[in-house]
């Protein structure tokens, strides 16, 4: 059973392995670079809609703590304007007394413990400090010409003086809020509250919260880190640091910049802002980034500025982008695995088709083989059939030619059967005669002998008609014959014919048993003797050789006689039917034909040589049946 192999050949190998190779090359790398892609920009997605869910939430913090900034400053606002109503103040500014001074500075100090504020001082219009509520204190403003600080300048032209700065006298930093206080339409003085906002610093560090307030110069006035403090949040011109220098206003700092290592706006009012790290505080990062929200407070013109750590969103968004990318590794992963899956599947299916469709044009061809085979079977059949009927016919035609040839042997011997049995018969009839006779005569002894002759007469007779009916039985290709036996009676048979010629027969065989049916043996020999008695009629000496031979599983048995030969044209013709070279009635030419016929049906043969030394030789071989016996008779 063979398959066809042109189903199972592989594709090229040239063109199998490239793709995978490149595959194999290629792929790692790239999962890796697309795993390290996705995962950055997970990353900054993450980072991005955080930073803007941040704001939105830090929207509000700025909102609420802006507010708190607001009203903080504002609650200071109107004081400096109550001090117009107070009619001492204007008393002071028109006639600077010592008991009028002593009166203000009374009331001031004792507004300025209510009011919480850090100083409420009243000046003249040249600048110089008549009256305040420290007035007890060493560092006492009293009689300081203030006239170059700026919230002077404005609130002595009628316009509200805000002003941020460090105290020149106490180093101290702090809002100061200038009100010109009129009198009849014009500026008499100028009434000065001095408040310190680090209330609000304390309490931005109380809620943690980091935060700042840079005013008009962009400097930080108030920051939850006292390290930014003072510190300029934009570059300042090498003017602006003159003048603010020389103003005194943030005294001798250096107002140095506060620098961050990164700046990114993402929004009016928004940035992305890297501070180097606070190494106490934050050991584990050499850097941190807020998000950094900036809104103007109003009635001032500064800013205030919140400042959200950006610490927890970016671990976040780490791990988000660190997510992204392991779930893209194992999305590739499972992706790789179903497609290496789905090729094997695809290549089993490719494999069970192709055996299916081998398999397929195997049972097809087995079927059609089957098919010739079933329409040769029934030819075999039929032929077999049709050699039977033939086998068949031809044994009945070959037993009808036994028979007709047995019949035609004893038409043939008829005569000589006649004369055998009439000259018994003769020979009975004068016996029986003289028997009478010698019984008559009273002679006994004679009649005794007579009689005995006539049984043994009779006996002959038995044994004459006794063999001719065994040669016209039908007999059957099976049996088992002795050869001896068949010889005997043969000769038996042939005992007439013989005791006319000088005879002399050479037994030179085995008696030994043959698969064929004794009567028929018989017959064969009969045949067989018969021809070469008639050979050797002309034969002064007449010889007949029966030479025995064993071979494997054969017995063969050579009947040679010193007739006249065969000539080369009857050679051709001897097994014919019906052929024959006696005159007359003395042949019908079917002995020979009978006799390898009867030889054949019993799986042997009979066979004819011309011996050099002259005469003819008929060689009959038949089947044995067990080992030969060594009995030469
Ligand atoms: P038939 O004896 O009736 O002629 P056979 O078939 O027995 O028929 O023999 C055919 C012929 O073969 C004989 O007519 C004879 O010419 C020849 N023949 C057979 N046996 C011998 C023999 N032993 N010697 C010479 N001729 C033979």
């Amino acid at each position: 059973m063979k398959c066809d192999p042109t189903l199972y050949r592989a594709a090229p190998p040239s063109l199998a392995v490239k793709p995978r190779l490149i595959r194999h090359l290629f792929l790692p790398p790239l999962v890796i670079l697309l795993m390290i892609g996705l995962g950055f920009a997970g990353y900054r997605v993450s980072e991005h809609f955080a930073v803007r869910a941040l704001a939105e939430s830090g929207e509000r913090q700025l909102e609420l703590n802006a507010r708190a900034v607001e009203s903080e400053i504002s609650k200071y606002t109107y004081l400096p304007s109550l001090l117009e109503l107070e009619s001492s103040v204007s008393t002071l500014l028109a006639d600077p007394s010592p008991e009028h001074r002593e009166t203000v500075n009374t009331y001031l100090e004792g507004l300025n413990r209510r009011s919480r504020s850090r100083a409420i001082y009243i000046m003249d219009t040249t600048g110089r400090v008549m009256a305040t509520s420290n007035w007890r204190d060493f560092d006492s403003y009293l009689g300081e010409d203030l006239s170059f600080r700026a919230y002077f300048q404005n609130a002595v032209r009628g316009q509200p003086g805000r002003f941020y700065g460090i105290g020149s006298t106490s180093g101290e930093p702090g809002y100061y809020l200038a009100h010109g206080l009129e009198e009849q339409g014009k500026i008499i003085g100028v009434a000065v509250v001095k408040v310190r906002l680090e209330t609000m610093e304390e309490r931005w560090q109380r809620a943690r919260l980091e935060a700042f307030v840079s005013d008009e110069n962009g400097i930080i006035i108030l920051s939850s880190d006292p390290a930014r403090r003072l510190k300029a949040v934009r570059p300042l011109s090498e003017d602006t640091k003159e003048r603010l220098a020389r103003s005194l206003q943030y005294y001798w700092f250096p107002l140095n910049e506060l620098q961050p290592l990164a700046r990114e706006r993402l929004a009016e009012g928004v940035e992305k802002l890297t501070f180097p790290a606070n190494t106490e505080l934050e050991a584990e990062d050499t850097q941190v980034s807020y998000l950094s929200q900036t809104r103007p407070l109003s009635d001032t013109p500064w800013n205030f500025t919140l400042l959200t750590p950006l610490q927890d969103l970016q671990r976040q968004a780490v791990n988000q982008g660190i997510l992204v990318a392991v779930a893209f590794a194992l999305v590739a992963f499972f992706l790789i695995a179903w497609n290496e899956r789905r090729k094997v599947i695809a290549t089993r299916l490719a494999a069970r088709e192709a055996l299916q469709e081998a398999n397929n044009q195997l049972e097809r061809r087995i079927a059609e083989r089957t098919d010739n085979l079933r329409a040769s079977n029934e030819r075999l059949k039929a032929q077999i059939r049709e050699r039977r009927l033939a086998e068949e016919t031809l044994r009945r035609a070959q037993d009808e030619l036994v028979q007709a040839g047995k019949l035609a042997a004893i038409g043939q011997m008829s005569t000589s059967i006649a004369h055998e049995l009439n000259q018994p018969l003769a020979a009975l009839r004068t016996l029986s005669g003289n028997t009478v006779r010698f019984l008559e005569r009273g002679a006994l002894d004679t009649a005794s002998a007579n009689l005995k002759t006539i049984n043994e007469l009779i006996d002959r007779m038995g044994r004459i008609t006794a063999s001719l009916r065994a040669f016209a039985r039908r007999g059957d290709d099976q049996g088992q014959a002795s050869l001896g036996k068949a010889v005997d009676a043969a000769l038996q048979l042939l005992g007439t014919r013989i005791e006319t010629l000088p005879l002399q027969v050479h037994r030179h065989f085995d008696d030994v048993q043959v698969r064929i049916d004794q009567t028929r043996l018989e017959q064969i020999l009969v045949n067989l003797i018969g021809n070469a008695l008639d050979a050797m009629q002309a034969q002064p000496l007449p010889q007949l050789w029966l030479e025995g031979e064993a071979s494997p599983g054969k017995y063969r048995l050579r009947v040679r006689d010193n007739g006249h030969g065969i000539d080369a044209e009857a050679r051709k013709h001897l097994f014919e039917p019906f052929f024959t070279t006696k005159p007359g009635e003395q042949g019908l030419g079917l002995g020979l034909t009978l006799s390898a016929s009867l030889a054949a049906a019993t799986g042997g043969q009979l066979g004819v040589e011309h011996p050099a030394s002259g005469g003819t030789a008929f060689v009959l071989s038949l089947p044995a049946i067990g080992p030969t016996q060594n009995e030469p008779s």
